[in-house]
């Protein structure tokens, strides 16, 4: 039996709208999908695959009998949100799947989306406030996936747990940088009502290290988790960088989230009527892409220095690796130009951007198809217009000025991520302890957090 391959509202509909674009699977739908999963004796899915340890092969087995509650139950034993991991995960699950050796994997996200959805419809989740408190108090800095999943993890055990957020409302990139096509907002703001019936405080529009210091937090909490994501974004410095018209990818999306939120009275970068260039292959540039489609852009083309990956699993990421090959996520398949092997040169233009000047590079391979390096091809430049330029390529982990660094004395690693201090009681969880990765590690980190 093949996968369900059509999970998507129609396209003509889909991109008129921010509403999700994954259209909603009936239990039966579901159910012979799941008589796929084998019940491996070594299930990798839940053992090398899934961050959260899910227990995949047990939630299977419920969801192809039809016990929806069981499976909840089963689902809430090691995740905590997974009405966010359900619409946004890469599910690192599947891709270690048994089934995809001989044909496809099983539709874990896909159930993992009905069970919780039936989850909140029935009534079943309710705020599961600690059976008694310990005494000690806890502050986490940043309410991303990372710090909401150690807040949870402490409140549980009985601490007091206190959250500091800078930006008006919690969920940092779910709420201000992925897309409301993927994931409506409306269910961070359902979370947030139970995390605070649980007993969780939040404090938001509070920039810690600025408004109020963290070494007065870790003074006066017994405990201090730092979860505030990666704060800076990689930036392109190629002449042309200050003219009109480009901008990071986060300020166009975060924009676009805030204007949905009731938070701004309009986007305020907005694609309508332009001709748009992504600069980054990933889901992020994937993201403006679908961004710029619902704004109503003229065209929009997303470019990528690296090559075009291969329609199949390569060779250099055997199974059970997470495997390199061409993702096509829903937002390419509403309408974008896709290119690869182009390094770009310059940002043309007087005032505002009217193009970018590329060129081709060719890449050398190992034996087994990994991208080694590129050198450029000789008279292969070329302009490609655009109104507006996106950036999109990736993070650069915690600046070491960061105040919170400083004022919490916090090592780093080369890479700038953030290391824990446990001699003091101060742990770093997420983005900023692993550099720009995924929700669903986020939610992990938060949730292994050694206290
Ligand atoms: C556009 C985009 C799309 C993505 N799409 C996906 C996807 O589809 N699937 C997926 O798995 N991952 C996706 N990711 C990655 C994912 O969002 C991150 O890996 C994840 O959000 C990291 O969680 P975090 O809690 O560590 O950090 P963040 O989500 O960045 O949260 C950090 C929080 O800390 C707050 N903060 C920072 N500094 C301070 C301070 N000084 N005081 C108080 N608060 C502070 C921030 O405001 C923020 O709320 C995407 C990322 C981007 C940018
Ligand atoms: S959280 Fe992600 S990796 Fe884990 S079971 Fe769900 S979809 Fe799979």
């Amino acid at each position: 039996m093949e996968r369900i391959h059509d999970i998507y509202r129609p396209v003509d509909e889909r991109k008129h709208d921010f509403k999700e674009v994954e259209r909603r699977l009936t239990l039966e739908d579901i159910k012979p999908q799941l008589k796929r999963c084998q019940n491996c004796g070594v299930p990798f899915c839940h053992g090398a695959g899934c961050p959260l340890g899910n227990l995949v092969p047990d939630e299977n087995r419920a969801m192809s009998k039809g016990d929806v509650r069981r499976a909840y139950e089963l689902l809430s034993v090691h995740s905590d949100f997974p009405e966010f991991t359900s619409r946004i995960c890469p599910a690192l699950c599947e891709s270690c799947c048994v089934r995809d050796l001989d044909e496809e994997p099983v539709m874990i996200r896909q159930s993992e989306k009905l069970i919780i959805d039936t989850a909140f419809e029935r009534g079943w989740v309710v705020p599961e406030p600690p059976e008694k408190e310990n005494g000690k108090r806890a502050a986490v800095i940043g309410a991303g996936p990372a710090g909401l999943s150690a807040a949870r993890t402490l409140r549980r055990k009985g601490w007091a747990v206190t959250v500091y957020e800078k930006d008006a409302d919690i969920g940092g990139l779910l709420r201000y940088g992925i897309p409301y096509f993927k994931l409506d907002k409306a269910l961070i703001t359902r979370r947030r009502k139970l995390l605070e019936a649980e007993g969780i405080r939040f404090v938001t529009g509070t920039n810690i290290g600025v408004d109020v210091s963290a070494d007065y937090l870790s003074r006066v909490f017994d405990a201090v988790v730092v979860a505030i994501g990666t704060p800076a974004a990689r930036d392109l410095k190629i002449p042309g960088r200050d003219l009109k018209g480009v901008h990071l990818a986060l300020e166009f999306l975060g924009g676009q989230n805030r204007y949905l939120g009731g938070e701004l009275a309009a986007p305020p970068i907005s694609a309508e009527g332009k001709r748009v260039l992504v600069i980054g292959g990933g889901d992020t540039g994937s993201d403006c892409v679908g961004t710029s489609i619902r704004q109503g852009c003229k065209s929009v083309t997303q470019i990528e220095i690296m090559p075009k990956p291969p329609e199949t699993r390569s060779p250099s990421t055997p199974w059970p690796d997470w495997p390199y090959l061409l993702r096509t996520s829903s937002s390419h398949k509403e309408g974008c130009e896709r290119r690869w092997s182009l390094n770009s040169l310059r940002f043309l233009g007087r005032k505002s951007v009217t193009g970018v000047e590329v060129e081709t590079v060719d890449w050398e391979f190992s034996p087994l198809g990994k991208p080694l390096k590129f050198a450029a091809r000789p008279d292969s430049k070329e302009v490609i217009a655009a109104d507006l330029v996106l950036l999109a390529m990736g993070f650069t982990g915690v600046p070491t000025d960061h105040p919170i660094v400083r004022q919490l004395g916090l090592a780093q690693t080369p890479r700038t991520a953030l290391l824990s201090k446990p001699e003091s009681n101060i742990f770093c969880v997420g983005d900023c302890a692993s550099g720009a990765s995924l929700v669903v590690r986020a939610l992990a980190s938060g949730r292994n957090l050694p206290l």
